[in-house]
């Protein structure tokens, strides 16, 4: 959805007015950083809105962040539904050098470069732990390990591997030459999320019913791999902005 939070001139200060979904750390944080769309010209800008300096530490009126329970992965962090209703920020916290949406778009590239990475450690695991156990269970008298399909599973499960963490690596060469663009880190998410994502269910079920259990962590790689491919944008949405940069047509609209 286009961003519709808005912001309006109001003397030194600006008012913000609009509703975030699945803002990580959107209840803890000292600092928080609104984009919002100016109403005078219509661009998108950056606020920094700062908690009361009180023993409470209480936020500003206007803002009213709500924690989402109940989300099957990742829960190590937790995000919340914010509520913005007449928060009044000083112009001063605004950020200088954010003046449109193509800013905000330098942050998305960096933070889906790292959701990438994201994508190859869980990946990672996944196969290490399936590696691991198909040596150690043994079905019909010898190791699962034994077997062509196991087999078969492992050698795909690393060639995908592989072929990811290649693609991260060259993504960090390119950012270290300043030359990595958005599409590029489209692509690289939306690769390595489906990867990985692959990789992890085939963990799982190399570890069948001994993969339901959370103690053995494949299929909590697996429910964080669903939130991975969730967040910086769904798999669908990369699609489109690799599509857009391909054919020069954009699907948004
Ligand atoms: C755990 C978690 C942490 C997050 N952290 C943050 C955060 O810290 N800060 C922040 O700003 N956001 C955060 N997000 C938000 C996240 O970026 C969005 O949830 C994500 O981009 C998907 O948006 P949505 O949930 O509104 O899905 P929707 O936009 O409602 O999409 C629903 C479905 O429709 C498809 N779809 C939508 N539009 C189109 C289209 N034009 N064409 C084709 N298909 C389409 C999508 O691919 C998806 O399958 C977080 C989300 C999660 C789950």
């Amino acid at each position: 959805m286009a961003l519709e939070t808005s912001a309006r001139r109001d003397g030194e200060d600006y008012i913000l007015n609009g509703h975030k979904r699945w803002i990580g750390n959107g209840d803890a944080a000292d600092v928080v950083v609104i984009f919002a769309r100016d109403v005078a010209d219509g661009r998108v800008k950056a606020f920094v809105m700062e908690k009361n300096d009180d023993d409470e530490g209480s936020f500003p009126p206007g803002y009213r962040p709500t924690v989402i329970t109940g989300k099957i992965g990742k829960r190590a962090i937790l995000q919340s539904d914010i509520v913005i209703e007449n928060l009044r920020i000083p112009a001063r916290n605004r950020l200088e050098h954010c003046d449109s949406f193509k800013d905000v778009s330098r942050v998305l590239t960096a933070t889906r470069g790292g959701a990438a990475w994201e994508a190859v450690g869980h990946a990672m695991a996944g196969y290490e732990i399936a590696a691991h156990y198909s040596l150690v269970r043994e079905q019909f008298g010898k190791p699962i390990g034994s077997f062509q399909l196991v087999q078969n599973k492992l050698a795909n499960m690393l060639s995908e591997l592989t072929a990811m963490q290649l693609m991260c690596s060259r993504m960090a060469e390119l950012i270290e030459s300043d030359r990595l663009t958005g599409p590029m880190a489209s692509m690289v998410k939306m690769a390595t999320a489906q990867k990985a994502k692959w990789i992890c269910a085939e963990a799982r079920d190399i570890l069948a019913g001994n993969g339901l259990l959370l103690e053995r962590h494949v299929a909590r790689h697996l429910t964080d791999m669903d939130v991975v491919s969730t967040y910086e944008g769904t798999d669908s949405i990369q699609s489109l902005l690799v599509g857009r940069d391909i054919t020069g047509i954009s699907a948004f609209k």
